[in-house]
């Protein structure tokens, strides 16, 4: 794992794993059929990482479907306000 924005500069960080959340839609498997059940789970995870020079990024992903392409995409990278002009209370 590696900070997109340091990437973009040429610098070298470590990034850490400061959260996860999951939003809470239910979901039910599809009834099995050959092979099994299709899980098609809409639900997001989001992944929220800062590296060491302070740069703050999220992935979000779905949980990928074993029978299917169905939630297999990249994770979506986005980048959040950084450590030095985050506001505490700030909404993201
Ligand atoms: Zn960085
Ligand atoms: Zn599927």
């Amino acid at each position: 794992m590696t900070c997109p924005e340091c990437d973009a500069r040429n610098k070298t960080s470590i990034v850490y794993l400061r959260n996860t959340k999951r939003t809470d839609l239910g979901f039910s498997a599809s009834k099995p059929g050959t092979g099994g059940p299709h899980l098609h789970d809409p639900n997001m995870l989001t992944e929220q990482y800062e590296c060491t020079n302070g740069h703050r990024f999220k992935k979000d992903m779905r949980t990928a479907c074993p029978k299917c392409t169905y939630g297999h995409e990249e994770p979506v990278v986005t980048i959040l306000t950084p450590r030095h002009k985050y506001k505490p209370g700030m909404v993201e």
